[in-house]
């Protein structure tokens, strides 16, 4: 009889806390990490044969759910074709000029394996551009775990950053600059006191790492007119929102041409994919055409080009982006009637298909320090009173939920009514 805590037990004798990326041990809502045997559309099933109605979607790549009939169709014809060739290839050719003919600031893009290295190589290119050494980033947004980015706020003024991670040197931690979201004045601040040292600042245009934390256009725009007056690149983050939030993006939606944006998740349909992108000029230095080095042994790789590039053009065909966002928008409408009259309120946020439930406040969260205290523990219950219901959702206060085309109108409605009762449990005891 497979059980999960019997596969957990195994996986803590070959792997570190018996997984292969943090969160899904579970730690941040506590009991067994759930071992999943299969999914299909919008439903997981376990190894027990229980199914779940599935808001994770993998962390966000599987903007048409899971095993989409024509991203299958795309991979089985790139295994049969063979899967890596080390050589060039046409697959590539053709998701880059999917790209870049609909994303005007992507003049040229670079296909790496993950988000982590598209954020970890654009900020060499920004570097070697500027001829400068620090980047600013925001303290709430994720940009994979590349040593840089891996940094808290100090005690310090002006943006003094230390490591957060064990590993990560003082050297390293030194060049980033951290200043809050939503705040102006910290941002001058850093500017004004480091601005000619600054080669870049990176932003998730729609911060949705530690919860989903959605930016007044304003500030971005001034953070925008900051970069341009120091002379410092503007790189959007879009792992996370880059072809889930429309076909442009966030930088799309905003009206705001980043410098160099970063691609993931959803641009390789569920395979490693990640990608950067910008003005020729600047991506020009990136080897073999310039000086910057980066490679990758499978970059490229054909199963991931020909999976993100069916997910795209069928994303594009069938209107995906506006389904999503119609379909989204429902759900938490119904939810949010669902939960109206609970004693402890909830507040539902959402942007296009990326939603994120939290204990109530009067001000929509653009801070991850401003998330109410209890949230987590919150969390924990509702999330297994989910489970307990059937509805999956990513196991982490902090992680968002994704709505796919899969889930149709009555899988939703069905999730609602599930969660809702999760809430109400959740708010009896
Ligand atoms: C997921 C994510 C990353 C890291 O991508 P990986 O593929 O996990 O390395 C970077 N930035 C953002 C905004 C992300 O959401």
């Amino acid at each position: 009889m497979i059980d999960h805590a019997s596969l957990y037990a195994r996986s803590l004798r070959v792997a570190p806390g018996g997984v292969h990326s943090p969160v899904r041990a579970f730690h941040g809502v506590g009991g067994l990490p759930i071992f999943m045997q299969s999914a299909s559309g919008a439903r997981l099933t376990d190894v027990t044969g229980r199914t779940f109605i599935d808001f994770c979607q993998s962390f966000g790549p599987l903007v048409l759910g899971h095993r989409d009939p024509d991203v299958h169709a795309a991979a089985v014809q790139a295994l049969n074709d063979g899967w890596t060739f080390g050589c060039c290839e046409p697959y590539s050719l053709a998701l880059a000029e999917w790209i870049t003919s609909n994303v005007p600031w992507a003049e040229r893009v670079r296909f790496v394996s993950s988000g982590t290295e598209a954020v970890m190589s654009a900020l060499r290119v920004a570097r070697a551009v500027t001829g400068r050494s620090r980047v600013l980033k925001f303290d709430g947004c994720y940009h994979g775990h590349a040593d840089g980015m891996l940094v808290k706020a100090g005690s310090g003024l002006a943006g003094q950053a230390i490591a957060s991670s064990a590993g990560v040197s003082g050297a390293v931690a030194d060049e980033t600059l951290i200043v809050p979201l939503d705040d102006a004045d910290a941002l001058d601040r850093a500017f004004d006191a480091h601005g000619a040292e600054i080669a870049a600042a990176i932003v998730e245009p729609l911060p949705a790492n530690y919860g989903l934390l959605p930016q007044r256009a304003d500030f971005l725009r001034h953070l925008e007119a900051r970069c341009r007056q120091a002379g410092a690149l503007l790189v959007f983050d879009e792992v996370i929102s880059g072809f889930r939030i429309g076909k442009t993006g966030m930088a799309g939606q905003l009206g705001i041409r980043p410098d160099l944006v970063t691609f993931g998740k959803v641009i390789g349909a569920g395979f490693p994919v990640g990608a950067y992108a910008g003005r020729q000029a600047l991506m020009d230095r990136v080897a073999p055409a310039g000086n910057v080095y980066q490679a990758g042994t499978l970059s490229a790789n054909p199963v991931g080009m020909r999976a993100g590039l069916a997910a795209l053009t069928k994303m594009d065909a069938i209107g995906g982006w506006r389904l999503l966002d119609e379909r989204a928008e429902r759900f938490c409408a119904a939810l949010g009637d669902g939960v109206a009259g609970l004693r402890q309120r909830l507040t539902i946020v959402r942007h296009g298909s990326i939603f994120w439930i939290h204990r109530h406040t009067r001000d929509t969260l653009r801070r991850p320090d401003l998330i109410p205290a209890g949230n987590r523990e919150w969390f924990a219950r509702f999330f297994h009173a989910a489970i307990e219901r059937g509805v999956y959702l990513p196991p982490s206060s902090y992680e968002v939920g994704f709505v796919s085309v899969a889930h149709d109108d009555a899988t939703l409605l069905a999730a609602a009514a599930a969660l809702a009762a999760a809430a109400h449990e959740v708010d009896a005891s």
